[in-house]
């Protein structure tokens, strides 16, 4: 593997800037602990690119982004761009097109309570029990968002097709994924109403011979929606096509209570031992009714980056060393204001990033 590795660093809008420091800051001490050199090139995007060349995803950033291994987001948009027309919009005209420009046909969306953060989840504790960390991984870019679609004066339609190329290029990496972690996989489907649905399952339990160390469960993506809220620990991995993995993903993710302490990555491949090419970005936005405060969470980003150490750097051991360093600070009963709870102690975004730094 090659020891110099090119990021782009997007930081954005908003809160985006302010995250990206502390991820930054928590980069250069993975960068002298892996030995790894990183060479960082930083690129307007959003709406501080509208402001300053004119359009949300310039084309120096996109070659920017071509030119790297992988994409440190922040997060864009806020409300000074919000009368321009939907298209030119930061979300739609920067993100949207970045994810099909790099065919991100994978999105990863950890759910994580942390120890002692149960508080924070609108489910009881005792259904969190200690920790929970649920990983979702969605197929992005087929389905029947992507199918024909056909209108008429009195009916409509939309079609959902999968080809086993793509059902098997999105289960490898839920597989992947599931043997860094718990070695479970569940993968959703409506097999028993939806002929698509039966073709996924086939292809996933086909595919799942070449991980016999995974155990693979399939389940109705109704059962599933429920046994999120019944009883969320008994997932590791969660592989759903992109609808399915749309409505659990976000289920999933209400289960964490703040967006602050979320991360994701969307990746154009399966990740190996060299990694692959990927996007890494917080799940919640620019938050602009905190931006400037010094008060936003920057967990989500520097988890965030404990993923481009895993996905795009195949180095899954960084992810848990940043895993546990959010932890060991959470333990010692910092918090955000996001997840302050009776008998913490409040930090802001630089606290937090500096109390994260030094637990690593
Ligand atoms: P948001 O995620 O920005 O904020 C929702 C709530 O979560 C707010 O109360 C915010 O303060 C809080 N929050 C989010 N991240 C936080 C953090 N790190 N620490 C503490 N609190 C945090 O969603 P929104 O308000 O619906 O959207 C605001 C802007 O962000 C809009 O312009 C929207 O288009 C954009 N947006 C961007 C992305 C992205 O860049 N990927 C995603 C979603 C929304």
């Amino acid at each position: 593997m090659s020891n110099t590795k090119n990021i782009a660093v997007l930081a954005g809008d908003g809160i985006g800037p302010e995250v990206m420091a502390e991820a930054l800051k928590v980069f250069e001490v993975l960068e002298k602990k892996t030995g790894l050199t990183v060479n960082k090139t930083f690129a307007d995007i959003g709406g501080i690119a509208i402001d300053n060349h004119g359009k949300a995803l310039p084309e120096s950033t996109l070659k920017t982004c071509e030119a790297a291994d992988a994409i440190l987001f922040g997060s864009v948009g806020g409300p000074k761009w919000e009368k321009l027309p939907p298209a030119e919009q930061p979300e739609r005209g920067a993100l949207l097109p970045l994810r099909k420009h790099f065919n991100l046909y994978a999105n990863l969306r950890p759910a994580i309570v942390f120890r002692g953060l149960a508080g924070a989840s609108p489910l009881k504790a005792e259904i969190i029990g200690d920790e929970l960390n649920v990983l979702v991984v969605r197929e992005l870019t087929g389905g029947l968002y992507f199918g024909k679609k056909e209108r008429g004066d009195d009916w409509a339609s939309d079609n959902m097709i999968y080809t086993r190329a793509e059902i098997e290029r999105i289960a490898h990496i839920a597989f992947q994924s599931a043997r860094q972690r718990g070695k479970k996989l569940c993968s959703i489907d409506k097999a028993n109403v939806l002929t698509t649905m039966v073709f996924w399952r086939e292809v996933v339990t086909e595919l799942g011979k070449q991980y016999p160390d995974v155990t693979l469960t399939h389940m109705y993506v109704d059962n599933a929606a429920m046994q999120l809220v019944r009883n969320p620990r008994q997932f590791d991995v969660i592989l759903a096509e992109n609808m399915f993995g749309d409505i659990l993903s976000d289920e999933a993710s209400m289960i964490a209570g703040s967006l602050g302490m979320l991360p994701s990555a969307s990746l154009a491949g399966a990740p190996g031992k060299e990694g692959a090419f990927g996007l890494f970005e917080p799940s919640g936005g620019s938050a602009p009714d905190i931006a400037g405060q010094g008060i936003a969470n920057p967990i989500a980003q520097i988890l965030s980056l404990g993923m481009l150490f895993q996905y795009a750097f195949g180095m899954p051991e960084v992810y848990t060393q940043v895993h546990n360093a959010v932890q060991k600070v959470l333990s010692q009963g910092y918090r955000t204001r996001d997840i302050l709870t009776e008998g913490t102690t409040l930090v802001g975004t630089k606290q937090m990033g500096d109390l994260i730094v030094k637990a690593i």
